[in-house]
C-alpha cells in the first residue's frame, strides 16, 4: 500500500505552487492522501486543490482567526470524513532588525507563524483524538535555531522557536492519544519567500556556509514531511528534523 493511503491531510498556507506547503501536499496526494490545502482567499486555494486532483478541496481560511480554523477543520471533516494529518505550515517573515521592530510588525509575524500553529492544532485534534490517531508536522526554521536566519527578522526567530516548544508540548500534552507532533526546520530553501531577495553580494558567502552547497528544493521539505505523516515515523515525536544543506554542523 502507498505509505498514505487513505488517510486525510490539511496544509495551511498549501497554494503557492512554488511553495513548501504545496510541494508538501502534491507529494502527500501521491503517496495516497487526500489532502485539504488552506490558504488566504488571494491564494486562490480552490484552484490549487483541483490541479492536484478531483478528490482533494481547496478551503479559504486565515489560520490567525480562531473560528476560520475551526470552520475549515469541520468542513474537511464533512467533505473528506477524517483529519489522520495536519501540515501547520502557513507563514510570513519580515527582514527587518530588532530596533526597528514595531508593535504591527511583531503580531502580525507572530499570529500567522505562532497563534495559526496552535489555532488550526486546536481546531484539528479534537477529530484525531476521537480517531485515536493522528500526526501534526510543524514549520518552524533555522532562523529558530541560529538566532536569526539569512532573511527573516528577530521576531521570526522568535515566532518559529515558540513553534518548537509549542510543538513539543503538544507532543507530551496527546502523546496518549496517539498524536504525534514534530517540527521541520528548513534551511535556505527556494520558494517565493525569499526569491530575489536574496542579495547578490551575498550569495556567494551564504552557498559557502552550506556544507552541501546549494540552496534546498520544496520537494527536500515535502520528502520529510511524508516521513513525519506517515507511519514510518510511528514512533517519533517531539522531534525536530534539520533540513538545511548542513548549515549547522
Ligand atoms: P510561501 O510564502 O510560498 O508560503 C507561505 C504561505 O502561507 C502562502 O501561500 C501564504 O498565502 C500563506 N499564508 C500567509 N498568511 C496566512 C494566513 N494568515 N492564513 C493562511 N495562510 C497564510 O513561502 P514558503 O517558503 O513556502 O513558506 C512555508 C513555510 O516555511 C513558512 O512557515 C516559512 O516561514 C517556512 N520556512 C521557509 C523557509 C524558506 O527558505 N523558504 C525556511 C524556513 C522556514
Amino acid at each position: 500500500p502507498l505509505l498514505l493511503q487513505d488517510k486525510v491531510a490539511i496544509v495551511t498556507g498549501g497554494a503557492g505552487r512554488n511553495g513548501l506547503g504545496y510541494a508538501s501536499a502534491r507529494m502527500m496526494a501521491a503517496h495516497g492522501a487526500r489532502v485539504a490545502i488552506l490558504d488566504l482567499e488571494q491564494a486562490d486555494p480552490a484552484a490549487a486543490a483541483a490541479e492536484l486532483g478531483p478528490q482533494h478541496i481547496g478551503l479559504v481560511a486565515d489560520v490567525t482567526n480562531k473560528a476560520s480554523c475551526v470552520a475549515a477543520a469541520g468542513e474537511v471533516l464533512k467533505r473528506l470524513g477524517r483529519i489522520d494529518v495536519l501540515l501547520n505550515n502557513a507563514g510570513i517573515t519580515q527582514p527587518i532588525k530588532t530596533l526597528d521592530i514595531t508593535g504591527a510588525n511583531y503580531d502580525a509575524v507572530l499570529d500567522v507563524n505562532l497563534r495559526g500553529t496552535l489555532y488550526m492544532s486546536q481546531a484539528a485534534i479534537p477529530a484525531m483524538r476521537e480517531q485515536k490517531s493522528g500526526a501534526i508536522v510543524c514549520i518552524s526554521s533555522v532562523s529558530a535555531q541560529r538566532g536569526g536566519g539569512i532573511l527573516g527578522g528577530p521576531h521570526y526567530s522568535a515566532a518559529k522557536a515558540g513553534v518548537l516548544g509549542l510543538a513539543k508540548a503538544m507532543a507530551r500534552e496527546f502523546g496518549a492519544d496517539n498524536i504525534r507532533v514534530n517540527c521541520i526546520t528548513p534551511g535556505l530553501i527556494a520558494t517565493d519567500i525569499n526569491k530575489g531577495k536574496i542579495p547578490e553580494d551575498k550569495r556567494a558567502a551564504i552557498l559557502d556556509s552550506i556544507p552541501l552547497g546549494c540552496i534546498g528544493e520544496p520537494n527536500d521539505v515535502a520528502g520529510c514531511v511524508v516521513f513525519l505523516a506517515s507511519d514510518l515515523s510511528k514512533y517519533c515525536t517531539g522531534i525536530t528534523v534539520d533540513v538545511n544543506g548542513g548549515m549547522l554542523i
